[in-house]
């Protein structure tokens, strides 16, 4: 049930000025891009063109909250499919991006950054995996990439998930 009493007009107009966010004013709900999506084919409490609506309807702290936000593969199935030519993966992330910005970022995010500022991957290299690298013919890798805690610092993202 959608309760409009708490709608805030200018949350699409927010969104519509992120990066990729622009052409949300032009979705008529068709739901071509739910039509289209693989992630939604397998859990169906996932619906871009939900997520759209409801935040040209307002309905800000219903969509930043929501944890299907966040189960967008970005594969771009849906913007091939928009007959309207919006860009719907890049305005997803757009919604994402915006819902990091306002405090909504999810605990599996922040630890994902966690792991880049501390190894600059998202998985540990061990020497068992060094091992396997080298018995196949594969040069070493480095365990650690420090370089990549210094590009986070430098966008910013460790202030906005309160690292
Ligand atoms: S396919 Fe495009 S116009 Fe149709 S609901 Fe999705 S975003 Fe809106
Ligand atoms: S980009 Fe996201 S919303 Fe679009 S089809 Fe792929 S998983 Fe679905």
């Amino acid at each position: 049930m959608i309760n409009l009493k708490n709608a805030d007009p200018t949350f699409k107009w927010e969104i519509a000025k992120q990066e990729g966010g622009k052409q949300i004013l032009k979705c008529f709900g068709c739901s071509d891009c739910a039509a289209s999506c693989p992630v939604r084919y397998f859990d169906e409490r996932y619906n871009p063109r939900k997520i759209i609506r409801l935040t040209l309807l307002g309905m800000k702290d219903q969509v930043l909250s929501s944890p299907f936000l966040w189960f967008c593969a970005h594969c771009h199935a849906c913007t091939e499919h928009c007959p309207q030519g919006i860009p719907v993966a890049e305005l997803i992330n757009a919604i994402k991006n915006y819902a990091v910005e306002n405090g909504y970022c999810p605990e599996g995010y922040k630890i994902q950054v966690e792991l880049l500022q501390k190894m600059g991957r998202l998985y540990e290299v061990e020497d068992f995996d060094l091992k396997k690298r080298q018995k196949i013919g594969l040069p070493p890798v480095d365990k650690t990439i420090p370089e990549v805690a210094k590009i986070l610092e430098k966008t910013g993202i460790l202030n906005k998930v309160g690292k």
